[in-house]
């Protein structure tokens, strides 16, 4: 993978670009890739961003949320689209996997292919150019360095701020996770000069939700929730009837795997949710435990050390068991 410092001067008008992010896009995801492509729109190139799957409501807001494409949603003319592309921005992903039915397509493709990511262990050699940091905070302060470094940050504007701000706010969990630097502070800093309105952007995000969303959250707490004190863990696993019954929606679940860790003692949290295609692991620790290598061995997954996810085609039940065996095998594995 060349530097990615070579990627902006090699770029040309002529140029089809496509900015590409994970499945289930969250703020950082998304938000991350409409800020390049406020950028390379405003430097005179042609972008396109595509999402591979549907976003949540709390994203709609986003400045150029209009443009974006739904590949699930428009599959041909999506895949035309990447298949004329001579360079493919991929952000906020560590592995092709992680683009669904993106993947093979893009695999296939011709296009240069640039990697902006902080998850750790990428799939290196599918990338020609870019940059794979798990230090820093966001992908979105990721795209912030890419701007600075271009020459060309001068095309910052309101957009881009906003755009950024939201990403680098949900991944650092509003400013309070550890990987929130001096150089985070100093970039928002630097942001708030484009008149960006951060209360709003935090109010479009997290209090923008519909009764039912919470009455959900009341209930799995109730009723869902266990708590493995031997294990200083808390499982949350949500069968398909609460999801129905509540009538849930892609991003109503969010957030919701972080609320176990308020608890005293609890040093991490499982959210286990019967999706119609599969079983779909969340996974956060305050601090010792190591999310990502938990997920990769055990469910088919990955992320970062304090957070994670994974999936699996087994039933609940089956997750569940396996959960509750291999936390056992993973506690004494650590001591
Ligand atoms: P979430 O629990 O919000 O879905 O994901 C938490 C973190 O783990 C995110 O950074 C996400 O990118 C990563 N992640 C989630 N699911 C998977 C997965 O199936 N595979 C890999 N490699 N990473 C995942
Ligand atoms: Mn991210």
């Amino acid at each position: 993978m060349k530097d990615i410092q070579l990627v902006f001067s090699s770029l040309s008008p002529a140029d089809s670009i496509v900015i590409t992010m994970h499945q289930k896009p969250d703020p950082d995801a998304m938000g991350s890739s409409l800020a390049l492509y406020h950028f390379l729109k405003n430097a005179g190139f042609n972008a396109q961003v595509i999402s591979p799957t549907n976003w949540a409501d709390f994203l709609k807001w986003m400045p150029g949320m209009g443009d974006v494409i739904d590949f699930e949603n428009s599959k041909d003319h999506a895949s035309e689209i990447v298949q004329q592309a001579t360079w493919i921005f991929c952000l906020d992903f560590n592995n092709l996997s992680r683009t669904r039915f993106m993947e093979n397509l893009l695999l296939k493709s011709a296009a240069q292919k640039v990697l902006i990511d902080h998850h750790r262990e990428p799939q290196l050699d599918v990338f020609s150019y870019g940059i794979s940091d798990i230090s820093k905070s966001s992908t979105a302060e990721m795209i912030y360095d890419f701007i600075m470094s271009s020459g060309k940050s001068d095309l910052i504007n309101k957009e881009i701020g906003t755009c950024l701000y939201a990403g680098v706010m949900a991944d650092t969990g509003s400013f309070r996770f550890p990987s929130t630097t001096a150089s985070v502070h100093k970039m928002v800093a630097h942001l708030k000069g484009y008149d960006i309105q951060h209360s709003k952007i935090h109010a479009a995000v997290y209090d923008n939700f519909q009764e039912n969303r919470l009455r959900f959250i009341g209930h799995v707490l109730t009723y869902r929730m266990e708590i493995l004190y031997e294990h200083n863990t808390a499982l949350i696993a949500i069968p398909k009837s609460d999801t129905q019954k509540f009538h849930i929606k892609t991003g109503d679940t969010e957030g919701l795997v972080n609320y176990p860790l308020s608890i005293q003692g609890i040093e991490m949290a499982a959210l286990l949710i019967d999706r119609d295609e599969e079983r779909k692991w969340s996974f956060r620790s305050k601090e010792y435990f190591d999310c990502n290598t938990f997920a990769r061995k055990y469910f088919n997954g990955g992320g970062h050390y304090n957070a994670s996810g994974g999936r699996s085609l087994d039933s609940l039940e089956e997750n569940v068991a396996q959960f509750k065996k291999v936390l056992k095998e993973f506690s004494s594995l650590q001591q």
